[in-house]
């Protein structure tokens, strides 16, 4: 009694955080899910998470969240895979997730396409642009999402309902803040002009240090790891390859 643990109390602040921000940019709380992203957690800190309500679960790589849900299959999770993702991959990704985040080219399609079909099964995707520019980041580039997103009916098991990225990492509040409103208008235009339309709803956007901002610029999913589970061992890189000097350069 009393001696709450670490993990549930922090995932209580981000919670209350999420709520603060969404009604300072006047939206309900319950307009923002919060994906908790495990990646290096052990599946008993994990456990702690579920234990206070928590669902929905965001893993970068496929090896690790096929694992994980394996070590929790016993549970209530809605898996997210928010990596870059190999078309090698994606048989082993059908097993667990939900939901791809990390769409971001045309054989990635083909890949998922030829499994669902063979699942008899469809899949939430967002579609993951480049809003920073940086080379080191998946994703496709601003310009070249409305001709992708027209491609897109031709796989009828690809439901595709909005836009990921990852903001440039610096500090500069502005720099952050514009790669979320870049976001932003890409689902704007892409409402206006392709066949998906209003489908496209969803902005994931938003990680531990800058997720308030993200839900100020209109986020509908952040994705929040060590904010609540603390900082991780493993370096960005191990994610993120090359990103190495990314977090040096402002
Ligand atoms: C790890 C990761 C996050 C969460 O980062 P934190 O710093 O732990 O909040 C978000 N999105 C992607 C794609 C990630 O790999």
């Amino acid at each position: 009694m009393g001696t709450m643990d670490i993990v549930t109390d922090n995932l209580a602040t981000v919670r209350n955080k999420i709520s603060a921000a969404a009604e300072r940019a006047g939206r309900k709380p319950e307009a923002v899910r919060l994906v908790l992203v495990t990646k290096t957690v052990a599946p008993e800190r994990i456990a702690l998470a579920l234990q206070s309500g928590q669902r929905d679960l965001g893993e970068n790589k496929v090896q690790e969240g096929l694992k994980k849900s394996e070590a929790l299959a016993d549970k209530n999770i809605r898996w997210s895979m928010i990596g870059h993702l190999q078309t090698n991959k994606v048989k082993d990704v059908l097993r667990f997730a939900a939901e791809v985040q990390s769409l971001d080219r045309l054989s990635l399609a083909v890949a998922l396409e030829k499994r669902l079909q063979q699942f008899g099964r469809s899949l939430d995707v967002l579609v993951q642009v480049n809003t920073s520019a940086e080379a080191s980041k998946y994703g496709l580039a601003p310009e070249e999402v409305l001709p992708f997103l027209r491609e897109l009916p031709a796989f009828s098991t690809l439901k595709p309902k909005g836009f990921m990225t990852l903001a440039t990492f610096t500090h500069d509040e502005n720099e952050v803040r514009r790669c979320f409103q870049l976001l932003r208008e890409i689902r704007e235009r892409a409402r206006d002009t392709t066949p998906q339309g209003a489908a496209l709803a969803e902005l994931s956007m938003g990680m531990s240090g800058d997720y308030a901002w993200a839900i100020e610029e209109g986020a509908t999913i952040v994705r929040v790891g060590q904010a609540v589970f603390g900082p991780r061992a493993l370096p960005d890189s191990y994610y993120w390859p090359q990103s190495e000097n990314a977090g040096n350069t402002d």
